[in-house]
């Protein structure tokens, strides 16, 4: 990374995560001439984007979401058939029940996602003999599935790299510092102030975009804004799974059903990215804000309870509960979420000043096309109806009215 900054700027970007790439990447796509300063105190991709499960979907219940997934998507699509290598599979997410009343619900729950745009070829509701048939590895109280289809891994950190990669040359300068102030005079912003390895260095610009993950929030208020940002923890265990419980071939899959006062929503897949027989599980125990931090201490219980709660959707794990796993990695990251769970894309209350962030637990997924909407906010180009729904603006005066309730996650999160 870079070092000195320069003495101007056409655009300062707070932040080199997926967000802030994306949103360098959408610019250099279409203003060549322009500098697009970077700034990061750490390496690119190196936080909360080098922690994701790499999943994608376009499988969500707002309209706008489902129009920025499938955006996403076509763009993941035409890196590719530019040359960019990032692993991706279609194999899509499978949520499942054991509840009786859950699975008479299914059907109500594909109408209430095809209402938000999502056409009928988009998931397929699975009756038990068809979910036995083609998922034996599966519980066989499984008494209902929803696969939802334009969906699958993603290698997140290589579709952010190869972002990064198509623009380097094309106007994006990275550089190592943390932005520690926002000049605003009476027309906008002024000027950005980063600390640097070499001292303080302020460079002139009228135009700065807070992408900086689960610190967004901090960061604005360098331009006296606050955001509806809160930060839940999240984890996720990857393991070895020697008796080739899970296939090789099986899709993201969810479970549905709270059980014994705990949520539902523990996910486990395959995943080739480190080992031949790694599998992922995840779960989003913990739904109660708190305040960020770049290495959080995970729950030393969570790999048993996640392991012991995957189990009960594919039995062939418990095997593992009485023996060590092979636990490969540990870890998590802090999602920023709205209490809409929808991201903020857009202009801030400051002229000049706009923000990539709120990506919660889809900020890979999303980053391309979220990169191509910030770029035309910034370039004034005619947007899209369904960018007014990410607008920061939605929130405006109503923080406090408007947070998740206590215990709970936004719609959609999984
Ligand atoms: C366990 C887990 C699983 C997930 N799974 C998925 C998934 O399957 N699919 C998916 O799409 N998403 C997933 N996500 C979400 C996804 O990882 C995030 O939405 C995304 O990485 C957010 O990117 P970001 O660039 O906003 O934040 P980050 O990657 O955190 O980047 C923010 C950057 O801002 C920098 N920064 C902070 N303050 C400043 C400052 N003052 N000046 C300059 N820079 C600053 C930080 O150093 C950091 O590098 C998951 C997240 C977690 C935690």
């Amino acid at each position: 990374m870079g070092r000195h900054l320069g003495a101007s700027a056409d655009v300062i970007i707070a932040g080199a995560g997926i967000a802030g790439i994306a949103a360098a990447w959408g610019l250099a796509r279409r203003r060549e001439d322009w500098t697009v300063l970077l700034v990061d105190p750490r390496p690119p991709l190196s936080l909360t984007s080098n922690r994701p499960e790499a999943n994608y979907r376009n499988w969500w219940p707002q309209a706008a979401m489902v129009e920025l997934a499938n955006r996403s998507i076509d763009l993941m699509a035409d890196l590719q058939s530019s040359g960019a290598t990032f692993a991706m599979n279609q194999r899509g997410y499978l949520y499942v029940t054991a509840d009786a009343a859950t699975a008479e619900r299914l059907p109500a729950r594909i109408a209430e996602y095809r209402g938000a745009g999502l056409g009928p070829a988009a998931a397929d509701l699975l009756e038990p003999g068809e979910i036995r048939a083609r998922f034996p590895h599966l519980s066989p109280g499984i008494r209902g599935a929803i696969h939802a289809l334009r969906a699958g891994s993603v290698d997140t950190v290589g579709l952010g790299m190869a972002m990064l990669e198509q623009e380097r040359g094309g106007g994006i300068e990275l550089a190592e510092g943390r932005v520690v102030g926002v000049d605003v005079g009476s027309s906008g912003v002024r000027s950005v102030t980063v600390w640097t390895p070499d001292g303080l260095e302020q460079v002139e610009t009228s135009r700065f975009v807070d992408a900086a993950g689960p610190w967004a929030g901090d960061v604005a208020l360098f331009l006296g804004v606050r955001l509806p940002i809160e930060t839940v923890l999240r984890q996720k265990v990857l393991m070895h799974d020697p008796l080739g419980v899970v296939p090789r071939s099986a899709p993201f899959t969810i479970g549905l059903d709270d059980r014994g006062g705990r949520p539902p929503g523990v996910h486990i897949k395959p995943d080739d990215s480190v080992a031949g027989d790694a599998i992922k599980l995840g779960w989003a125990v913990d739904q109660n804000p708190q305040p960020p931090i770049e290495d959080p201490a995970c729950p030393r219980e969570f790999p048993h309870d996640v392991l012991a709660r995957a189990a009960t959707i594919i039995p062939g794990l418990a095997a593992y509960l009485d023996r060590d796993p092979g636990i490969i990695d540990h870890d998590g990251g802090f999602y920023a979420r709205t209490p809409d769970g929808m991201p903020l894309i857009g202009p801030l209350e400051v002229e000049g000043a706009y923000a990539l962030a709120g990506l919660a637990g889809f900020g890979a997924m999303m980053a391309p096309a979220a990169g191509e909407l910030i770029a035309a906010w910034i370039l004034g180009d005619d947007l899209a109806g369904w960018a007014a729904d990410f607008e920061p603006a939605r929130f405006s005066g109503q923080y406090d009215r408007l947070r998740t309730p206590p215990g709970s996650a936004p719609s959609g999160e999984l």
